[in-house]
């Protein structure tokens, strides 16, 4: 997936990011201050980085204004006000993000990013079978496997989630949109049919009593 340095001071943060972005696929990186995340981006470049504003060395407004303005930046802060906000997205930040955050947020800011940012790169695999993004199209040993859009739409929040478990309620909430006033049985009946047409019962996993997790280990 891609490779992401996390340039942030407190380290319970850092941790937690660290986690849930590895346990989604991703390489990560670790800075604790502003001249080590320089430092970093400098010897592996990274896809993008979460870049903590109040950073000690240099804050991240002043490491963005030494990177790269292609490589892809999210700022993470706990400065709420209005001014910051604008000095960020002035700076050329592709988002923005506050402190305290729930990491189903941050994940999907990072990869609305990647997406953006890395649209060739917009597939998913697993057991043989190919997700593309882009396309909506699914292939299971070179053939396509027909999906409803819904279909489609859970899974896709399933593969940008993988390895989390993920209540039905979030589940209709992300797929369906925050809105859908749908029964949480509506999940379950769209699940069966993902496990069936991708093969994916081992996959999607029951997390008893709450919801689904699709597990890529
Ligand atoms: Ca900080």
């Amino acid at each position: 997936m891609a490779n992401i340095l996390i340039a942030e001071d407190e380290k319970p943060i850092r941790e937690l990011i660290c986690r849930s972005l590895s346990l989604a696929g991703h390489t990560v990186q670790q800075a604790e201050d502003g001249p080590a995340a320089l430092q970093r981006v400098a010897e592996q470049p990274p896809d993008l980085v979460l870049l903590d504003v109040m950073l000690p060395g240099c804050s991240g407004f002043e490491v963005k204004q030494q990177l790269d303005p292609a490589l892809p930046v999210i700022f993470v802060t706990a400065k709420n006000s209005l001014s910051s906000r604008l000095e960020g997205l002035g700076l050329g930040a592709d988002d923005y993000i506050v402190k305290p955050f729930e990491i189903l947020e941050l994940l999907a800011r990072v990869e609305a990013v990647l997406r953006r940012t890395r649209p060739e790169n917009e597939a998913f695999e697993l057991d043989g079978c190919r997700v593309e993004f882009g396309t909506h199209q699914v292939y299971c040993g070179g053939q396509e496997v027909p999906l409803t859009p819904q279909e489609f739409s859970l899974l896709e929040v399933l593969v940008r989630n993988r390895n989390l478990a993920l209540s039905r309620d979030k589940l209709l909430q992300l797929a369906w949109g925050y809105d859908y006033e749908g029964d949480t049985r509506t999940v379950d009946v769209h699940v069966q049919k993902l496990r069936k047409k991708l093969g994916w019962d081992e996959r999607i996993q029951t997390v008893y009593k709450y919801g689904y997790r699709l597990s890529t280990r």
